[in-house]
């Protein structure tokens, strides 16, 4: 599929708006509501809409959420959604709290090979302080189970904040001398209604600086096809990479081949665009496959060319918090 110039192959499905972690910069403190159970897309449709975008050129899935081991039935649904013709690849994003050896390993007999794990300090008393969850110890142990069990590459997302982990970055980025990890800071998006404040976005060029004063150069590496947005590094006799997630200092708008299904069944061809396409009460109501198929080609007509988070002034800044979009 093609939106303007990009070349669209990649489906990113949230399979729910629900958490066990309440990450400051992801989700407010005060109460929020959820989605009814009755609103949130089946497994069953999932899949056929999964099916229809894979026979318009997707080949790769991402599961996120909220937390997608939150919801009941993810394993049978993940099984199913890997054995869909023509999908190449599926990963997952999680906050890794709910995974162990087991489930570690029924993932891999899937097939699924890459996951990214978000892990913003390696303090347990900040940990909690950030995810509102004294987890920081099943989350740690998930990710090095996931690594002796062979998963590769294993990616880990921080969102690096002024106040929470700036004094950290030096120590999170240090973590590839001794592991093969893809240590990944994503600049802080405001968005929604979280409780961080601007003052508390880190950029990218600040993030880079404390890291190569503190551990010396960052060599810039060749891009891959899985490497996302993300522009990467090696700091010397390192086993891992450090990469850089830029939506606020370099919006790499112009190489997104991103689609989205969020949890309430609508399509959004832009994370930090508010406009969706509702999908699922077409299928609830018995559209056809071609139909439902003229919807994914109609939602991606509407992928901007670049998004507006850093104009205060724009509509265009998404309204909405990161887990009921899918992040
Ligand atoms: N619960 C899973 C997890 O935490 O990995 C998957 C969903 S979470 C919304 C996906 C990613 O979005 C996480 O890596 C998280 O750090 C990132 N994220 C959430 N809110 C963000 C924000 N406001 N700015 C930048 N990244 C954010
Ligand atoms: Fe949950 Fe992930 Fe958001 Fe944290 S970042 S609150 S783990 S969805």
């Amino acid at each position: 599929m093609i939106a303007g110039n990009r070349s669209i192959n990649y489906l990113r499905i949230s399979v729910t708006d629900r958490c066990n972690f309440r990450c400051r910069y992801c989700v407010p403190s005060t109460p929020f509501t959820v989605i009814a159970h009755e609103k949130i897309a089946r497994y069953e449709e999932i899949l056929r809409i999964t099916r229809l975008a894979c026979e318009l050129g997707i080949t790769k899935v991402r599961i996120t959420g909220g937390e997608p081991f939150v919801r009941k039935g993810i394993f049978p649904f993940l099984e199913n959604l890997c054995a869909l013709e023509g999908l190449k690849d599926v990963s997952i994003t999680t906050n890794g709290a709910l995974l162990n050896r087991d489930k570690i390993q029924a993932l891999i007999q899937m097939g699924i090979r890459r996951l990214n794990f978000s892990l913003d300090t390696l303090d347990p008393v900040k940990f909690e302080r950030i995810t509102g969850r004294d987890r920081f110890h099943q989350v740690w142990d998930s990710i090095v189970t996931a690594h002796s069990l062979g998963i590769f590459p294993i990616k880990i997302n921080a969102v690096a904040l002024r106040g929470f982990n700036d004094d950290e970055i030096e120590t999170i980025a240090g973590l590839t001398l001794k592991y093969p990890f893809h240590i990944r800071f994503i600049e802080y998006m405001p968005m929604g209604d979280s409780d961080v404040e601007k003052k508390q976005q880190i950029l990218t060029r600040e993030i880079q600086e404390k890291i190569e004063s503190a551990l010396g150069p960052l060599t810039p590496m060749e891009k891959e096809d899985n490497d996302g947005p993300a522009k990467k590094f090696k700091l010397a006799k390192a086993k891992g990479v450090v990469g850089f997630i830029t939506p606020i200092s370099s919006h790499f708008c112009s190489e997104c081949n991103r689609l989205r299904l969020t949890s309430r069944g609508t399509l959004r061809p832009c994370l930090l665009n508010n406009y969706e396409q509702d999908i699922l009460n077409p299928l609830r109501n018995g559209a056809s496959d071609r139909e439902l198929q003229a919807i994914i080609e109609s939602a991606l007509t509407h992928k901007p060319l670049f998004h507006h988070l850093t104009d205060p002034k724009s509509k265009d800044i998404p309204i909405s918090h990161m887990t009921s979009i899918g992040g």
